[in-house]
């Protein structure tokens, strides 16, 4: 018999619980990619970028095994019964998406596949526990990350899949593929060889240090993993298992594995809070804070996207997004903190740019992790503590190397001086920009802002 395995957030073939349901007692799987045009539109030159090399990584891994990726393009509505039709499958797989538009997308197909006597199989999900299966004792969604984090912990996830080896089907693919755009990726490389690969380096040399490096731009001491995470590339239950696995055959790695264990947690918790609230995409988690006062996006939002803000640390982090398609964590707190809180401007327009620029963009972690910073989401930082950019610069990248990577023109100031160009006489000799606002001032703004929605 035949199967279709139509791959999305999952392209990958290890540890793929969908794969290996479509492939049991000997179907042939036709592996096929649906190009969606609603979906690639909006997704930003390094998404579809990351997204095409991804593919071609695929289908070569595939092509080893015998077989090759049917791509086709269109509405999955459409496309997925035809090739269902074409192929003789009565049953079409996939791993279940959790973010809205996939929900939607997904109950369309599946009502089209039902008309022609088919079925749409869900199995397994892009994360260790499946968005919205955990409920408080109240039997409510968590709102607050450290009970998440506990239930998830308690709750578990099963071993990684083992490898199918399927017997793989032809269909005819109609050969429209993503035009490639000339675009840095930051030096990652996609596919799922490639993300194995880059976790066993990590592991050997990251992850020891991982609790102490992670929150420093300067160094480069995380994995490095988001968008083969977001893209499938590899999956979370994999890495959960070799993090146990190493930290109990090395005790020293157990600080390590802890904390990166952590941050997949909050991945799996943001994309719990948008499967239960899917509007929140959008809008704010706590709703009193729609009625604040907020700025248009003008002159200063413009420099902000460009790095041209003159606080060193903001535009170091800015113009790593724009060169590299990627930002380091902390930095995507402070100029998020410094977009909502100094330029008065909603969180959303920010979230766009995010979207639009990272190679990493996922509704979930971003919508949230801006909201997070913004004050109006899950157990937020309080909306009254403003991040200082000036004194954030000092302690995450004390010898100012990392604004002196992504900002010439303040790349002839010495160690922490490269923060405060305003303090040498030398500053500005190269055309760094100067301050568009006064901090102390937009601070007490914000906070006064923030007083008449309390
Ligand atoms: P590591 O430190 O190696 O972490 C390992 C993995 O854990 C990451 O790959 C990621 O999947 C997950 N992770 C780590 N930190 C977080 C976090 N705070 N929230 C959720 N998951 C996390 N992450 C995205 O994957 N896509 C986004 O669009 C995104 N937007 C963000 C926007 C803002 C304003 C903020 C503050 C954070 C955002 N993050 C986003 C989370 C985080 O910044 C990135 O996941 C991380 O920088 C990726 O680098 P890494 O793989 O080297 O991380």
């Amino acid at each position: 018999s035949r199967t279709v395995l139509w791959f999305r957030r999952d392209l990958r073939v290890q540890d793929h619980p969908a794969l290996v349901r479509a492939a049991a007692d000997g179907a042939h799987v036709v592996p096929l990619f649906v190009l969606d045009p609603a979906l690639l539109e909006p997704a930003g030159e390094p998404r579809r970028a990351w997204l095409a090399r991804s593919l071609a990584a695929l289908d070569a891994t595939l092509q080893s095994s015998g077989g090759h990726l049917v791509v086709r393009t269109g509405k999955p509505e459409d496309v997925v019964p035809e090739v269902a039709r074409e192929a003789g499958a009565e049953q079409v797989f996939v791993t279940a998406d959790a973010g809205p538009y996939g929900r939607a997308r997904d109950a369309r197909v599946a009502r089209a596949l039902e008309d022609g006597g088919r079925r749409l199989r869900a199995v397994g999900s892009p994360y260790a526990v499946g968005p919205g299966s955990l409920l408080t004792g109240g039997g409510t969604p968590y709102q607050v990350f450290t009970p998440f984090s506990r239930a998830w912990l308690e709750h578990g996830w099963p071993e990684p899949a083992g490898r199918p080896r399927p017997h793989w089907a032809d269909a005819a693919g109609d050969g429209t593929g993503i035009s490639v755009p000339d675009q840095s990726l930051g030096g990652v490389e996609p596919g799922e060889a490639a993300a194995r690969r880059r976790w066993r380096e990590f592991l050997e040399d990251g992850l020891a240090d991982y609790a102490d490096r992670r929150d420093r731009p300067d160094l480069f001491g995380t994995s490095q993993l988001s968008a083969a995470l977001k893209f499938g590339e590899i999956h979370p239950r994999t890495l959960l298992h070799d993090l146990r696995e190493v930290s109990s055959r090395r005790p020293t790695l157990a600080a390590g594995a802890e904390a990166f264990r952590a941050e997949l947690c909050w991945r799996e918790f943001y994309a719990d809070v948008l499967w239960h609230r899917p509007e929140t995409a959008r809008e704010y988690l706590r709703p009193q804070y729609a009625r604040m006062r907020y700025d248009e996006p003008g002159a200063a939002f413009e420099a902000w996207t460009q790095g041209r803000t003159g606080f060193p640390l903001v535009d170091a982090g800015m113009r790593q997004l724009l060169a590299d398609a990627w930002m380091h964590n902390r930095v995507r707190m402070l100029v998020a903190s410094f977009l909502v809180k100094d330029l008065h401007v909603e969180w959303q327009h920010g979230a766009r740019w995010f979207m639009q620029h990272l190679r990493d963009g996922d509704l979930a972690s971003n919508q949230h992790g801006w909201q997070w910073v913004a004050g109006c989401g899950t157990d937020a930082a309080p909306y009254f503590r403003v991040f200082n950019p000036v004194t954030q610069g000092k302690k995450f990248d004390p010898d100012g190397a990392y604004v002196r990577r992504y900002v010439p023109e303040l790349a002839h100031l010495p160690g922490g001086a490269a923060h405060e160009p305003w303090k040498h006489p030398e500053g500005y000799a190269h055309g760094y920009p100067e301050p568009v606002v006064d901090h102390g001032a937009e601070r007490v703004e914000a906070l006064s802002r923030y007083d008449e929605v309390r």
